[in-house]
């Protein structure tokens, strides 16, 4: 029973914020929302220790339909950056402030980007495509996500500023385009330079947010480098490129680790874990 621990206590952290917010918000919403990740999550993370390949996969979707469909099509919340700063810029603690604060912000201080290997429903797409092993080293593209982050915090700055009427039509509309885009620019990024993720390492202004926290998070790919044989098969297997085989936080690429476990599966010595 030791091996589903972590599905467990992941469980109890993410009921704790449904009942806290449903509390302190009085809104039931919250209970059903953070019950239902928190839910979908544990149970990935017990087909991962039972050794079931697909556990990634179904929690990226189970989460990720979810978030775009329920939430975003349907329910019409911004859940993307533009509706943070939307939120933000009402003085609400609402919506995507809070999936933010949680998922995004505060939260990579315990699971890294977690949210990245498990959640995110652009990646749930990417992650089908046919480049799962990146094709050689990082380009020298990281500053675009910057330029992104900057243009989606002017997008809805000056529709404030615009005084445009009725923001939450226009919120759902950049909601809709603003997927399609996403999707879009990373199916084209994805057969351009054969990387499934090469989207999230070059364009998505999302990982400005979760990369300083995640430098500090509790949950980590640990090396135990005097096991390791340098053997190189962790650093191509990882979709990330991250320098997995080294223990130390300074390790390159160390804030884009997803958690997805592939560089640990490879370890011929077992050194990952
Ligand atoms: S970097 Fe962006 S697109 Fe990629 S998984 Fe994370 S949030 Fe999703
Ligand atoms: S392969 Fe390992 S180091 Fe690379 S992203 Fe996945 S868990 Fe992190
Ligand atoms: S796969 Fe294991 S042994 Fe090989 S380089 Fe990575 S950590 Fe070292």
């Amino acid at each position: 029973m030791k091996k589903y621990l972590a599905a467990a206590v992941m469980f109890a952290v993410f009921e704790a914020v449904a009942v806290t917010l449903w509390l302190v918000k009085d809104n039931v919403f919250y209970l059903f929302n953070f019950t239902y990740i928190g839910g979908c999550i544990a149970v990935g993370l017990a087909l991962f220790a039972a050794g079931k390949r697909f556990a990634r996969h179904f929690v990226q979707f189970a989460v990720g339909t979810y978030m775009l469909v329920y939430l975003g099509i349907i329910s019409r919340e911004n859940m993307q950056i533009e509706g943070f700063w939307y939120y933000l810029f009402l003085g609400v603690f609402e919506a995507a402030t809070i999936h933010y604060a949680v998922a995004k912000i505060f939260g990579p201080l315990i699971f890294g980007r977690g949210w990245c290997g498990y959640a995110c429903w652009t990646a749930m797409i990417l992650d089908l495509l046919p480049y799962k092993r990146p094709n050689g080293p990082r380009k020298k593209l990281g500053f675009i996500r910057y330029i992104t982050f900057a243009l989606s915090l002017a997008l809805v700055g000056g529709l404030f500023l615009a005084k445009v009427s009725d923001m939450e039509t226009m919120m759902f509309y950049i909601f809709l385009a603003g997927n399609v885009l996403y999707y879009a620019v990373g199916i084209i990024f994805a057969f351009i330079f054969k990387d499934n993720r090469a989207f999230c390492k070059y364009f998505c202004p999302v990982s400005v947010f979760m990369k300083p926290a995640s430098y500090l998070s509790l949950l980590r790919v640990h090396c135990d480098e005097t096991k390791c044989v340098s053997c190189g098969k962790c650093l191509k297997v990882c979709p990330m490129n991250v320098e997995v085989n080294r223990e130390a936080r300074r390790r390159k690429n160390a804030t884009e680790c997803i958690l997805c476990y592939e560089c640990k599966k490879e370890c011929p010595v077992k050194a990952l874990k």
